[in-house]
């Protein structure tokens, strides 16, 4: 444990982070993060409880108390090799991990957890610094080929870890660069791409091939990895966006999020976008329909491309400002949350539902909506009821739909190689063995799962490594 009564002595402190005015400015990170000093007193407050919650709490089952002490006891080197045992990327999670291990944290039920996601962050991104993050070349080679579809977190996981058993692995992307959506959703001022880059250089190191611009199913046959490879894993994420079929949805100026997204990810990466296609929020009135993390991203963004206004509408009613530890603790709980980017300026909205769009010569010009309740069905459930007389217009010239993802894209890929789905359209294998209904294809992320988050792509991908090696070579020392 690090210090006995650090948590009575020393208050919870995060990274700061640079004024809204300066940082709207770019495209890149804005964190102010904790001295070396700041650092261990963080570390010093974590009671390394008898049951650790975090730990559980943590979708790839960090081991956070250990490191917490290390840190405190100033012993970085040891501390990132504790956090690498069980997450490849601690550098992802650590800036874009919703953090669901401090929701559970102990002290989180004063509101105080330890600032774990914080000193995640600072180890790894102390081990680049240092030089101590190296290729961990496999020692022997297994003589097997596998193939893996899709390089967001979960296909980068499994790729890693089968590398290091000693598989030959090639990672293909149907994209130009690798990453996924850390790649081509999440934006710099979240994630600078670098950090994606540098992995990649250790995973090339140690053995993995990396083919982007290969579309499987589109523009690489199907049957050139069932033929070629020992096993397929598909990490191709779950891409068919939610829209929204309502009246004037076919004007010019409503958009899905990603579309929008990943133009100003390529700008940033010095691409060049073809002045047709371009979308701009520039001296525009934005609305964000979807309340998540796609939604703040278009806030920031929007914002940084100069918008008028921006407005977010949400359909659920707004979550309480705090919640019922009682009821919730520890687990993940719904409460009122406000992103950077909702701090850099918008107007939130909740309990609103898009009727139809409205405008002329075939562009947009206004979003009408109506207000709603949420109240209890006789069988208990949550219903929806518009209120009479509360229709209201937005002015608006640009709309981003940010409902979220429906499932995987089931044409080409997955309809060529025939696997199973579940009730939900995502693919069907379990969280045990990884393995879809076609012999030797397995799935792993939000192609399997739905959409979800960086960190359980992370632990799929690697349970996912671990069941392919065990097939491969009928047993396996990879962790799960
Ligand atoms: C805008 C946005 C913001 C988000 N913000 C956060 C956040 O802050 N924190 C967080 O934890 N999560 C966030 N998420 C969710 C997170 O990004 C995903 O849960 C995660 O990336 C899923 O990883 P994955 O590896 O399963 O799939 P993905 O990251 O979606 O990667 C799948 C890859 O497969 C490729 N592919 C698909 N089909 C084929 C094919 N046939 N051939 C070749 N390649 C193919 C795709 O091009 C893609 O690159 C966000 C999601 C979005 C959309
Ligand atoms: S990966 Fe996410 S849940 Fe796990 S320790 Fe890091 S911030 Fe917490």
């Amino acid at each position: 444990m690090g210090k006995i009564t650090g948590f009575l002595e020393i208050d919870r402190a995060t990274p700061g982070s640079r004024p809204i005015e300066e940082r709207l400015r770019h495209y890149n990170e804005f964190s102010v993060p904790l001295d070396e000093a700041g650092l261990a007193d963080q570390g010093a407050r974590c009671m390394d409880c008898g049951i650790p919650y975090c730990h559980q709490g943590c979708p790839v089952n960090n081991i956070i108390p250990d490191w917490n002490d290390l840190v405190y006891r100033r012993q970085w080197r040891a501390a990132l090799d504790v956090l690498h045992s069980t997450n490849n990327f601690p550098e992802f999670t650590g800036r874009i991990c919703p953090a669901p291990c401090e929701a559970a944290c102990t002290l989180n039920i004063t509101d105080e957890p330890v600032a774990i996601k914080s000193i995640e962050c600072a180890i790894v991104d102390r081990g680049w610094e240092e030089g101590w993050i190296e290729p961990q070349i496999a020692e022997h080679s297994s003589g097997k080929k596998v193939a893996i579809v899709g390089s967001g977190p979960a296909g980068l996981a499994a790729a890693q870890q089968l590398a290091r058993a000693g598989h030959d692995v090639t990672l293909f992307e149907k994209n130009d660069r690798i990453g996924g959506l850390m790649r081509y959703g999440i934006p710099d001022f979240k994630m600078e791409k670098q950090t994606i880059d540098r992995r990649m250089a250790q995973m090339e190191a140690e053995g993995v091939t990396f083919r982007p611009n290969s579309h499987i199913g589109v523009d690489v046959p199907v049957k050139e990895l069932m033929d070629g490879f020992d096993a397929v894993v598909l990490s191709g994420g779950s891409e068919k966006p939610r829209d929204l079929p309502v009246s004037g949805r076919e004007l010019d100026g409503v958009h899905f999020a990603m579309d929008f997204l990943r133009q100003q990810n390529r700008r940033v990466a010095g691409d060049s976008i073809a002045e047709s296609e371009a979308l701009s929020a520039q001296g525009k009135h934005v609305i964000v329909i979807g309340g998540g993390d796609t939604g703040s991203d278009c806030i920031g963004t929007s914002n940084r491309q100069g918008a008028l206004s921006v407005t977010q509408l949400e359909i659920l009613s707004a979550p309480p400002e705090r919640e019922d530890k009682a009821l919730t603790w520890p687990n993940w709980p719904q409460k009122m949350r406000t992103s950077s980017s909702q701090e850099e300026g918008c107007v939130r909205e909740f309990s609103v539902v898009t009727k139809s769009f409205t405008g002329a010569d075939g562009r947009l010009d206004a979003l009408n909506a109506i207000r709603v309740g949420w109240e209890k069905d006789a069988d208990g459930r949550m219903a929806m009821k518009e209120i009479a007389g509360s229709e209201f217009e937005l002015k608006a010239d640009l709309v981003l739909l940010a409902m979220g993802f429906v499932h995987p894209i089931h044409e080409g890929l997955l309809k060529d190689i025939g696997v199973d789905l579940d009730g939900r359209g995502n693919v069907a294998a379990d969280t045990n063995a990884y393995a879809t209904s076609a012999g030797k294809v397995f799935a792993a992320g939000d192609m399997r799962r739905g959409q979800s988050l960086v960190v359980w792509a992370i632990r799929e991908g690697r349970q996912c490594a671990r069941a392919v090696d065990e097939f491969l070579m009928g047993s396996s020392d990879l962790p799960r």
